[in-house]
């Protein structure tokens, strides 16, 4: 079953790559992993898929002990200062910096252990109340203070946009963000490469694509429903 729901899935990256005239390789899909076990992580893992995403911190910890070493783990979930020091080197990425305060606390604990971690910022870009994120204005003002930190790059921005019916209507969200992207990348700030741009989930990966997404975060439509006990 996974198998069949992760050709299906790369048949659609395929097909949106193809109708915006973007290379497959350019386009990373994240296997959002959070609340499926271990097991079903192997399965998709021995399918080739080498980018998994969490949103809880304690979870990221007791999978990372028990997979493979060369999984690339995305923390796309809110996370607190306080559990910063718990994955700092154990992540690829992470996804969801939505302030200066966090910035920092990553900056210090990666220059305490030598490494240097990648981070996008969370935009907002709908301005749900619900939602994280810096809005789209102050985006611009984060970076420029985040990339003066050590033991950090920032590499772009992420977003969650938000639930529809039909995703076409997520489309501007997603247009709108590569457009910061963009406009960011033009301010050339040192230690800044925004060339990740980690929009669309399993309800939006199509529109988000053909809008300018680098990471695509698919959850559902590949492990299935999420039973939160
Ligand atoms: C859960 C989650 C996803 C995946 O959502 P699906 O709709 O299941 O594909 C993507 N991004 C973030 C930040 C998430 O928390």
């Amino acid at each position: 079953m996974i198998k069949d729901n992760l050709l299906e899935i790369e048949k659609r990256i395929e097909k949106a790559c193809e109708e915006s005239g973007r290379k497959r390789e350019d386009v990373t899909l994240i296997a959002v992993s959070k609340t499926k076990p271990v097991e079903m992580i192997k399965e998709v893992y021995d399918l080739g898929i080498r980018d998994f995403g969490e949103n809880r911190v304690q979870e990221l910890l007791e999978k990372y002990d028990r997979l493979p070493g060369d999984i690339r783990w995305h923390l796309i979930g809110h996370l607190q200062t306080n559990k910063v020091k718990y994955i700092i080197d154990k992540v690829y990425m992470i996804h969801s910096v939505d302030s200066l305060r966090l910035a920092k606390e990553i900056s210090k604990e990666a220059v305490k252990k030598n490494v240097t971690v990648p981070i996008l910022i969370e935009v907002n870009m709908a301005g749900e109340e619900s939602k994280f994120g810096v809005s789209e204005e102050e985006a611009l003002p984060l970076i420029t203070e985040a990339a003066k930190l050590e033991g950090i790059t920032v590499r772009g921005l992420m977003t969650v946009a938000p639930y529809v019916e039909d995703e076409s209507e997520n489309s501007p969200i997603f247009c709108k963000m590569k457009q910061l992207s963009v406009d960011i990348t033009q301010k050339n700030i040192d230690n800044v490469s925004m060339d990740c741009l980690s929009m669309g989930m399993s309800g939006d990966y199509y529109a988000a694509i053909k809008e300018g997404a680098d990471y695509v975060r698919i959850g559902t439509s590949l492990f299935g429903e999420r039973v939160y006990k």
